[in-house]
């Protein structure tokens, strides 16, 4: 063990010599990725008429436009009349989708939100640090639920909707989930559509931002949500988000927002009030480049070309350097932008405090908890698809040099 330290300590001093300067915070596409999409950007050309007659240089359109709201239907498991097209991000959308249920009565509420003495959502964890900042924005309580590898557990989902009214949401991200790249069972779908809750107006944020993000040949999918809600008799439940920002332009892309139909009518109203209509010729440029849902899937493959092999670059430093210390775990994910790396309890921390010691910038431990606080402190978000391929090797090998140390550390301090 003190060897191991030894080395340890001796690869990290020569790490901090080399005045790296990495980051792998967040999940961006490369510039590579985004070139992808470079078409776009000579897109609408001199078309500017919408399927639907509408002049896409006008107001109005709220509702966004038809011909890409039928590409996106399919992969986001909503009926085309029940799917919004909106701005350039589904956060946006799911923010507002949260003030708007604080000032304007939900369809099956009694009152409005914040009129309400308190309001939790449950918090899936590890979960997105943006979801919870939303949450902490707007004085929404967070309940950590753990994840399992079929979603949240389940039990203590139903035991806590059932006896709580202040109760009032959930966050999910049921496919290649942010940062474990879990994607939901069947069953976690039905439970979820299904169980009892206290709180007349409880919604599931679904936010479905991975649909079609596959890593493998295998693209998994998952039980259709706003169907089973609807099939459960509680056809108000979902509130489903999803984007295009991972597939065209993450800063110019598309939101969408689907929901049952007096869902939908609830959000065009307060939509209404901050906006005469979205910007249609961005949606146009999409429709017309996407073309229909094969082209997403065929425009998704060639962004699983790029981001695959620095998943396995990843993988195979990983397993290479901290395979068999029992120092660590890692998500091995079939889709999403992430890997988790599970350090030692009581290290991410100090993982991520070497690691920047030495130019190599993470997500900061805790990120993936509410209000940052892992009680773990063990999850490590990485972040693979933004840096070069070499710029990745280095930090990812930089890092296993600080999970080393830390862990060696930790444990000889033990014994
Ligand atoms: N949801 C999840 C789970 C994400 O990981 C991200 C991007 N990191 C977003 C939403 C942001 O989506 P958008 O760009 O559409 O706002």
């Amino acid at each position: 063990m003190t060897a191991h330290r030894d080395r340890a300590q001796q690869d990290y001093a020569e790490l901090v010599t080399r005045r790296l300067s990495l980051d792998l915070t967040r999940g961006k596409p490369a510039a590579n990725q985004l070139d992808l999409s470079a078409p776009l950007l000579a897109l609408p050309g001199d078309t500017y008429k919408a399927a639907e007659g509408l002049d896409t240089r006008n107001y109005g359109g709220l509702h966004g436009l038809r011909e890409l709201r039928e590409i996106f239907s399919g992969p986001l498991q909503v009926p085309v009349e029940q799917l919004v097209a909106a701005g350039n991000s589904s956060l946006e959308l799911m923010h507002d989708s949260l003030v708007h249920a604080m000032l304007s009565v939900l369809p099956g509420a009694t009152s409005r939100w914040v009129d309400e003495e308190r309001i939790a959502f449950l918090c899936p964890v590890p979960g997105y640090d943006r979801h919870f900042g939303v949450c902490e924005r707007l004085g929404i309580e967070m309940i950590p639920v753990p994840m399992t590898d079929e979603g949240p557990d389940m039990e203590t989902v139903e035991r806590l909707v059932a006896e709580d009214a202040s109760v009032k949401g959930i966050w999910c991200v049921p496919k290649y989930s942010n940062p474990d790249g879990i994607s939901y069972s069947d069953e976690t779908v039905t439970r979820l559509a299904a169980m009892p809750t206290a709180a007349p107006d409880f919604r599931i944020f679904w936010d479905n931002a991975y649909a079609v993000h596959h890593l493998t040949d295998e693209r998994v999918e998952i039980a259709d949500l706003l169907a089973a809600c609807a099939d459960h008799g509680n056809p108000d439940r979902a509130f489903v988000f999803g984007s295009t920002s991972k597939i065209t332009f993450a800063g110019s892309g598309v939101g969408f927002f689907g929901a049952s139909p007096a869902n939908v009518t609830w959000l065009l109203g307060n939509m209404a009030k901050r906006t005469i209509g979205p910007d249609k010729i961005n949606q146009l440029r999409h429709a017309l480049f996407l073309k229909d849902e094969a082209g997403v899937y065929a425009h998704m493959d060639l962004h699983r070309a790029e981001l695959r092999p620095k998943f396995d670059a990843v993988l195979r430093i990983l397993e290479a350097e901290l395979g068999g210390t029992g120092l660590a775990t890692w998500t091995d994910p079939k889709g999403g932008y992430f890997i988790t790396l599970k350090v030692l309890d009581g290290c991410a921390r100090e993982v991520v405090r070497r690691a920047a010691e030495a130019g190599i910038v993470l997500t900061p431990a805790g990120a993936t908890h509410p209000h940052g606080q892992d009680p773990d402190d063990a999850v490590i978000r990485i972040a693979p698809s933004f840096p070069t391929p070499d710029e990745l090797e280095k930090a990812i090998a930089g890092v296993t040099a600080c999970v080393r140390l830390v862990g060696y550390e930790k444990l000889l301090a033990a014994k």
